[in-house]
């Protein structure tokens, strides 16, 4: 079974394997099993030949005497192909000093995606969801696992990549994911952050948390020195820090010890209080991280909220300024405790990337989903602008209604009328923040729409239009994920 091309030419169907089907970076060979992936009418299959071949599920077929196997890509073959080849298993990323977690929501984005990560040191995290975007697209964390190892199967990616829970706030979410292999959890406080905290006056604090003589002790009257700037605490401040993360800390704490101590879990451990009210000023992060790690909690990242805003698929909303001069405290103290800092809604904060690179020293985890999905339906406006037309304008409808779930400050009267858009300046509203953000908040209602008849109206001829113009959307992510990468890289490579 040496004889690779023998074996090709043996196919049934020879010239749809040579000429079109076989996808070239696909072909992998281990425990004398050929395996790779060919691209079929409908959807792409794997092949195998060899001893390994029958534990793949398929139609078995005999070619020249050779015994084969023409597999679907389903769960079980995923494990299979993870079992025969180890790269396309997630691992641990994020000790590495550049990861970014790529939320690929329709489990299509991976070719475009890793002829980026192919050119970058970082490492990615393909597999990247929180359990609202399973909701909103009828996926589980298998389907989205098992859509990563394809593709780095399918592009012959060797180098290693991550899976995300991302945002899980639940014991049970975090076993699953964990269960089926992911390699990080990201653990969501914000049911255990008070937001009510900064509208208490200094008399309300006061009234409602008696500090232990530990916390003085610990905090009081003392100089916390980091890389030449200093936190510090005054008792109101002490007092309002315990109130608001105080459970959020018993509870990271809890978690970590279940699932993560003395590495019970082969997964990294980050943790998340970015969804809160407001933005976590620098003594807040010092404070946090303080506790958690007299608690015995080794972080590999976590996230704060920072000042200005970071709403979905935009550039980042605030003065960079102050965002340069906290980020500076916020990267310090990361390092001071040993771990990265995690920057969520990543999408398209260009104007902030080259910062975020050089005050980490290079040292960072940034997360994008939201983009992914709007290079998607950028590639639908330019390939079928009828169809463009119609979901644009269901969009419009489900708004009021999408909008409740995300913090946005959407004005659709800026979006223009696209009844007077020529079909080649549709794709021109994708650079529109008004545009980007409707198309954005309403992922979930599109893929969902359906007919009296229960038929979607919508999701099947986008994944037939995204499989057709699978090389549109693969340049179109390669460019625009490219361009995240090459502004934080450009803030520490000097
Ligand atoms: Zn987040």
């Amino acid at each position: 079974m040496s004889n690779l091309n023998q074996f090709i030419q043996s196919l049934p169907n020879t010239e749809l394997a040579l000429k079109l089907g076989v996808y070239e970076n696909s072909i992998h060979f281990a425990h004398d099993t050929w395996v790779f992936m060919i691209q079929g009418s409908e959807q792409d299959y794997l092949i195998a030949a060899g001893p390994y071949a029958s534990k793949f599920e398929g139609d078995a077929f005999v070619s020249n005497q050779i015994q084969a196997v023409k597999a679907p890509l389903s769960h079980h073959n995923g494990k299979v192909l993870r079992e025969l080849f180890p790269f396309t298993k997630p691992i641990p990323v994020l000790q590495a000093e550049r990861s970014f977690g790529l939320g690929d929501r329709l489990g299509i984005a991976g070719p475009g995606h890793l002829r980026v990560f192919k050119e970058y040191d970082a490492y990615p995290i393909l597999a990247q969801q929180s359990i609202r975007e399973l909701n909103l697209t009828n996926r589980t964390y298998s389907d989205v696992l098992d859509a990563a190892s394809f593709a780095v199967f399918k592009e012959g990616y060797h180098d290693g990549f991550g899976a995300d829970g991302d945002h899980l706030k639940k014991p049970e979410d975090i076993e699953y994911a964990l269960g089926l292999g992911f390699t990080m959890i990201t653990l969501d406080c914000s049911d255990h952050i008070r937001n009510d905290i900064s509208n208490m006056s200094a008399k309300e604090v006061d009234e409602n948390c008696t500090l232990s003589g530990v916390l003085k002790e610990r905090y009081l009257n003392k100089n916390f020195e980091i890389e030449g700037m200093s936190v510090t605490f005054d008792e109101e401040e002490l007092k309002r820090n315990v109130l608001v993360y105080g459970k959020a800390i018993e509870f990271a704490a809890s978690i970590y010890q279940t699932y993560f101590i003395e590495k019970k879990a082969n997964a990294n451990f980050e943790i998340s209080i970015d969804e809160t009210a407001t933005p976590t000023t620098p003594t807040q992060h010092f404070f946090v991280a303080n506790e958690l790690t007299l608690k015995g909690v080794k972080l590999d990242t976590m996230a704060p909220r920072f000042c200005g805003e970071f709403q979905k698929g935009v550039d980042y909303i605030g003065d960079v300024k102050q965002f340069e001069e906290e980020l500076k405290i916020h990267a310090a103290i990361a390092r001071k405790f040993g771990y990265k800092l995690s920057i969520h809604s990543g999408s398209d904060k260009f104007s902030i990337f080259s910062l975020v690179g050089k005050y980490t020293k290079g040292h960072f985890h940034v997360k994008t989903a939201g983009t992914n999905w709007l290079e998607a339906m950028r590639a639908v406006a330019a390939s079928n602008p009828s169809l463009y037309r119609a979901i644009h304008k269901y969009a419009l409808s489900m708004f009021p209604e999408a909008q409740k779930f995300y913090h946005v400050t959407t004005d659709l009267n800026k979006i223009p009328n696209i009844d007077t858009l020529k079909d080649e300046e549709l794709v021109n509203l994708f650079k529109q923040n008004d545009a980007r953000q409707l198309i954005h908040i309403t992922y979930g209602f599109i893929l969902n729409h359906q007919n009296e008849q229960g038929e979607f109206v919508f999701k099947n001829k986008l994944y037939q239009l995204w499989r057709e113009n699978a090389s549109v959307y693969s340049d179109m992510l390669y460019e625009h994920i490219g361009k995240h990468l090459q502004l934080l890289y450009q803030g520490f490579l000097v």
